[in-house]
């Protein structure tokens, strides 16, 4: 935050102008104006620059004291939005320019509960817990989960978001699905609109490529294990009985032998880095004519070898 010397006519936000307001905030060539007193209210560090802030120097264009800010625009709307129009906070969806605008914004201005909010919508999609990321990751390319809908590829945003806030919980799982985006994506980074690019640093980047091969490794074991038909048969004291389901199984041992049909980005060769994916959609397909205990056991199995990954996932990828 600084004061200016010098600045040009400001456009004015249409939202967020008020006549009665006591100070002009600005980014580019647009100016918000706005109390000092609900700024302050929220934020320590609003607090304490406009207490060490003369209040002289008033701009008589607008008859008050105007200040400079480094943030993105629609960064500011969305902070002034959640700042006086709070129920926002509590609505039932955002998208993910909103969460992330939440988390950026609460860090920097310490807002604590803007940042936690948003941090909790982002933690449930990046999330801790297997069952809930097959759920979250349901109807690709969409994510969706309490709260909030993102696109795979912000991924990379939220990689950033986390290491703003100082936070782990959303890491692991934010990074892995980096390690699925094609070559180039992962490298130059995503452009939303209006200018704004978000990249991993170098360190990030170098832990994907690393983790990378890994994945490949651990996928081809995870599709040897799953295609084992004799695994599932083990204790039946008639396996005649099952003689249904041993064509089943092999039918759907071929399936996940010839390979996932693409990644959810469409890219074909991002597939075979996303070993969290379940092979559920190979089992229910070719799976008719098991016997409702073989279907639970190839299901089960499904999740067992996946779980291992998942468990190995912050040391898989250099987080630990
Ligand atoms: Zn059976």
């Amino acid at each position: 935050m600084t004061r200016p010397n010098e600045i040009e006519d400001l456009v004015r936000d249409e939202n967020f102008w008020f006549d009665d307001g006591n100070v002009v905030i600005t980014s580019g060539t647009i100016g918000w104006k706005i109390h000092k007193s609900v700024l302050s209210r929220s934020s320590p560090a609003f607090r304490e620059f406009f207490a060490v802030t003369p209040t002289d120097g008033i701009d008589q264009r607008y008859g008050c004291p105007v200040v400079i800010l480094e943030d993105h625009p629609d960064d500011i709307r969305l902070l002034l939005r959640a700042l006086y129009d709070g129920r926002h906070l509590r609505a039932a969806w955002a998208r993910f320019n909103v969460i992330a605008a939440w988390v950026r914004m609460g860090a920097k201005y310490r807002i604590d509960d803007l940042r936690d909010g948003g941090l909790r919508r982002l933690e449930s999609c990046f999330c801790d817990n297997m069952y809930q990321w097959d759920l979250v990751s349901y109807e690709p390319p969409e994510l969706r989960f309490y709260g909030i809908t993102l696109h795979w590829r912000d991924c990379i945003a939220t990689v950033n978001l986390a290491r703003i806030a100082n936070t782990q919980s959303a890491l692991p799982l934010a990074m892995y699905v980096c390690c699925t985006l094609d070559t180039r994506t992962l490298l130059n980074g995503i452009e939303y609109t209006r200018g704004r690019v978000e990249k991993l640093d170098e360190a990030d980047i170098v832990r994907c490529l690393d983790a990378r091969p890994k994945f490949m490794v651990l996928q081809q074991q995870i599709v040897d294990n799953l295609a084992r038909v004799e695994r599932y048969l083990d204790g039946y004291p008639d396996i005649g009985d099952h003689a249904h389901c041993m064509r089943a199984f092999r039918r759907i041992a071929d399936a996940i032998r010839a390979g996932r049909p693409s990644a959810w980005n469409g890219d074909p060769e991002g597939g075979k880095y996303d070993v969290l994916q379940s092979w559920k959609p190979a089992i229910e397909k070719e799976g008719a004519g098991l016997c409702e205990l073989c279907r639970e056991k190839i299901i089960a199995a499904d999740a067992e070898e996946r779980m291992k990954v998942w468990l190995q996932l912050p040391k898989l990828l250099g987080l630990r």
